[in-house]
């Protein structure tokens, strides 16, 4: 575990102007710890020689600013710590959310793959490191940084200052200086391993503890959410006891390196002691000696107590920036299509899961022509989902090329409409999740695609019409609903490419025959690649294919496809 992790001044700007800061308080603060013991030397040194209290005023007075000044220097620093982490999180906040999002939802899906480089995986646990991991820093931020500039300055400037009074006490501190740090490096190595571990152990409990809520209702058909409860006691037992072992190790590290400074501090007092008695040094050189080596010491031992305290926050913040160290899939810039083009092309692509002997496509080619509509059958398991995930650029295939390899991921997907199995309602109004089609569109354009996919009749009964709030999953609409605003937002989409995930998969009789009119209305004038296992999806076709174990066989014209208005 490095002291700093130079990533973070690349990913989070504040923190350099932050660093910045502290170096500056740093040597404010070095500066007053200086200038408090020779001015408390000279006073007593002065006072042992009978000088009155006249003389020694000014001196008091000084003091007594320096004293202020280092109150001031500390609140200072602080606050200004603190604000820096806040800015720093939420600069790291939102760096995380945006690269996860060009990452994808196949590098979520995948956690095979990383587990190597022990980041982050699943939704649970990258929850865990984004809220509560990233809250650790402020320790690291307010208490460790500061101290880490101080424990680098301080003793130096301590060393520099009693060489220049005593050179042989000098000698002494700069012998036993050392130990503290090489003490503290080998609790660190011994520590690294099990904070590292309290972590693993933190966000596997959050995504447990996630997966365990958004299964509630199978878990509770089955009758396992007691014993869901009972591993979720288990987890959390073994975070305790790993976060007891920790502060265990960081209290006898405390106790170790608060002894090591007190043995050298006597050391030094001993020696100069002895050469006191002997009239070897004055008296006033004597105590400044004195006054001073403790100073050396403790911002090293602060330093080691505070790294235990904020090794949370800097293994957080490592895993932060391994994500964020993740390439993401290539944005190219250039633009190779004309926009109105929206043909598609698949040439032997082949996909293989981490951890899947068998391919989940198998040297797939596929050609589908502007206003083409495509209807892909097969059985549950035969790689239809991965199919449409290797055109929505989720999944990157092993082998093969592809039409739209040229075109930039984000460019590719403004001219993509996808109306998934199972479609996302986040939480928020009806509205903003129509309008999750077109960000820019107004209230007139969200309501007539909502005309269009026959759901603004159900819309404008719900209790606030188009500003009701839906809960996450959707959970106040039936399927049908769901289903409605899904379609809604491919209309408020209008995208020249249309993929279908099992349109009517989940719906009874009457409420299929209504989805599956509304769906064909939506693929007038659009290019269509409809995923299904019903075979009556095969009226609606211009092509039919048959998807199985990975393989696609593309059957014969069944009509031409209809003429598109561009
Ligand atoms: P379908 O949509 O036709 O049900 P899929 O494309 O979902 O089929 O799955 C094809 C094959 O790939 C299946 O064997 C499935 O288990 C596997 N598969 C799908 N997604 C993943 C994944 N994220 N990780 C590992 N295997 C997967």
């Amino acid at each position: 575990m490095k002291p700093f992790d130079p990533r973070l001044l690349t990913h989070a700007g504040a923190a350099r102007v932050f660093l910045a800061g502290t170096v500056l308080f740093g040597l404010v603060t070095t500066g007053l710890v200086l200038a408090q013991a020779v001015l408390l030397a000279r006073i007593l040194a002065g006072a042992f020689h009978g000088k009155g209290v006249a003389s020694l005023a000014s001196a008091f007075v000084l003091l007594l600013v320096v004293v202020a000044g280092r109150a001031l220097a500390a609140y200072g620093a602080e606050a200004m710590a603190l604000r820096a982490a806040s800015v720093v999180k939420s600069q790291l906040r939102r760096a995380l959310v945006r690269h996860v999002l060009r990452l994808g939802p196949g590098w979520m899906d995948a956690p095979d793959e990383r587990a190597a480089e022990a980041t982050v995986s699943g939704p649970g646990e990258l929850a865990t490191l984004a809220t509560r991991g990233l809250d650790s820093l402020d320790a690291y931020f307010a208490r460790y940084l500061p101290q880490l500039v101080l424990a680098c300055l301080t003793p130096l400037a301590v060393l520099a200052v009693v060489g220049g009074a005593d050179p042989l006490s000098a000698g002494v501190i700069a012998a036993t200086l050392p130990l503290i740090p090489i003490f503290m490096i080998l609790v660190g190595l011994h520590t690294r391993a099990r904070t590292e571990r309290q972590w693993t152990l933190l966000q596997r409990l959050g995504g447990h503890f996630l997966d365990v809520v958004e299964g509630l209702p199978t878990l509770k058909v089955f009758g396992r959410a007691k014993a869901q409860a009972e591993v979720i006691r288990e987890v959390t037992g073994a975070h305790r006891r790993a976060t007891m072992r920790t502060l265990r190790v960081a209290f006898l590290s405390a106790l170790v390196l608060e002894l090591l400074s007190t043995l050298a501090v006597a050391l030094v007092a001993v020696e100069i002691g002895l050469r006191l008695l002997g009239g070897g040094v004055p008296y006033e050189t004597a105590l400044l000696v004195l006054l001073l080596a403790p100073e050396a010491y403790l911002p090293l031992r602060n330093v080691g107590a505070q790294f235990h305290a904020s090794m949370e926050g800097v293994t957080a913040a490592g895993r932060v920036l391994d994500v964020l160290d993740t390439a993401a899939p290539e944005e190219r810039t250039a633009t190779g299509h004309a926009p109105e083009d929206a043909s598609l092309r698949l040439e032997g692509v082949t996909v293989r899961y981490p951890g899947r002997d068998r391919p989940a496509l198998a040297d797939v080619s596929l050609e589908v022509g502007t206003g083409e509509r495509l209807v892909v059958i097969g059985p549950s398991g035969g790689g239809k989902s991965t199919l449409l995930a290797v055109i929505l650029r989720f999944v990157q295939p092993v082998e093969g090329r592809t039409g739209f390899d040229d075109v930039p991921v984000a460019e590719w997907r403004k001219r993509l409409s996808w109306v998934p199995q199972d479609p996302y309602l986040f939480a928020g109004s009806v509205a903003d999740n129509i309008r999750l089609g077109d960000p820019g569109a107004d209230d007139r354009a969200v309501r007539h695609a909502a005309e269009l996919a026959g759901a603004d009749a159900f819309i404008r009964r719900l209790p606030g019409g188009y500003g009701t709030p839906i809960g996450e999953r959707g959970s106040r609409l039936s399927s049908g609903e769901r289903q409605r605003i899904a379609l809604a937002r491919a209309f408020l989409r209008d995208a020249p490419l249309l993929l279908l995930d099992e349109p009517t998969a989940h719906l009874d009789g009457e409420n299929a025959q209504e989805i599956r009119a509304t769906v064909e209305r939506l693929m007038a004038g659009r290019t269509v690649v409809l995923v299904t296992h019903d075979h009556t999806w095969t009226g609606v076709a211009d092509r039919v294919a048959e998807i199985d174990d990975g393989r696609l066989v593309v059957h014969e014209r069944t009509r031409e496809p209809l003429a598109v208005a561009s």
